[in-house]
């Protein structure tokens, strides 16, 4: 078995189910009761999961959309900070095998910064995970600038976790199966990915740091496309200091979350780099044992599955 780093993987606290719930909408309430208790679950039974597919470590983050979806911007900083130390409490006796991404009040940029920092620096957190939009912003506006430049400068990435999008577009009309983990949040989370590629953060930035989920979010696939069409239909309006790919390959990581399949997993090696893609479970949204079996079993060499299982991993978020 091959020794693992996971890090798309969940946590919850009861204060925080009501915003969580609000996104868990396509789910009965018997899984759902399911899936809460082994989110709130930091002993033996993650742990048991954990050992059974070989993840050393696994870095937690709190299932989203938490205060992001908080009305109260005091309120969310506030709640922000309480998860974060919730969190570094509860893996404090366990570091070997827990890790943490920050929660992020990203109501108010320069407190999720300085929320970022703290957490990075007191608490041991690799950086941070964002749920998405927060009251309809994405990462490119300009408000946020002041968290790029701190996570920068503090050298850690920011994980761009799926959200809902702030509306929902007419393709999904009367297709209700295709809104959240089919479809939309793949969309929403590409584009999300995107934005922030376009605006040129990555040049404003050039250290900066980003990983998606979910294999990348299908983004991999469209690197040449991205390339050939952006300048015709940018018509130079946008400056950007490089070609749309370059920058998957600088500033992307990716992880395998959620998508246990050798196709997308082979695509997003070729494409990003094999330095840029790490296993995931998304727990306890993905069973453990379904994805654990399928990386140790994928058609990769022996340097490939060690860096993308563990190296990677370990490398970038220095633990
Ligand atoms: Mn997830």
């Amino acid at each position: 078995m091959q020794k693992k780093i996971a890090l798309e993987e969940h946590f919850m606290h009861p204060d925080f189910v009501d915003y969580w719930s609000n996104t868990a909408i396509n789910i009965s309430p018997e899984l759902f009761g399911k899936v809460r208790n082994k989110l709130e679950d930091f002993g033996e039974r993650r742990l048991n999961e954990m050992d059974s597919i070989g993840v050393e470590k696994s870095v937690l983050s709190l299932a989203g959309p938490g205060v992001q979806a908080e009305y109260f911007t005091n309120k969310a900083i506030e709640k922000a900070k309480f998860i974060n130390d919730y969190l570094a409490e509860k893996i404090l006796d366990k570091r070997s095998r827990y890790g943490g991404f920050a929660h992020l009040a990203m109501q108010n940029p320069k407190a999720a910064a300085d929320e970022l920092e703290r957490t990075t620096r007191d608490l041991g957190f690799s950086g941070a995970l964002v749920n998405g939009i927060t009251n309809g912003a994405y990462l490119d506006d300009d408000r946020f600038s002041v968290l790029w430049e701190r996570a920068s400068d503090l050298k850690v990435p920011i994980y761009i976790h799926p959200n809902n999008p702030a509306d929902i577009p007419a393709m999904y009309q009367g297709h209700p199966e295709m809104w959240g983990p089919v479809w939309s949040w793949t969309v929403e989370t590409g584009s999300h990915a995107l934005r922030i590629i376009f605006s040129g953060i990555f040049d404003r930035f050039p250290n900066a740091k980003l990983i998606l989920g979910h294999m990348g979010e299908t983004l991999p696939y469209q690197l040449w496309r991205f390339n050939s069409r952006w300048e015709i239909s940018n018509k130079g309006k946008k400056k950007l200091n490089l070609i749309p790919s370059e920058y998957f390959k600088k500033n992307f990581w990716c992880t395998t979350a959620g998508v246990c399949s050798d196709e997308p997993l082979r695509c997003a090696i070729d494409a990003l780099g094999t330095d840029r893609v790490m296993f995931s479970v998304d727990y306890p949204f993905e069973k453990s044992e379904h994805a654990g079996t399928w990386i140790d079993n994928a058609n990769l060499s022996v340097a490939e599955k060690s860096m993308v299982c563990y190296e990677n991993a370990k490398s970038l978020l220095r633990l």
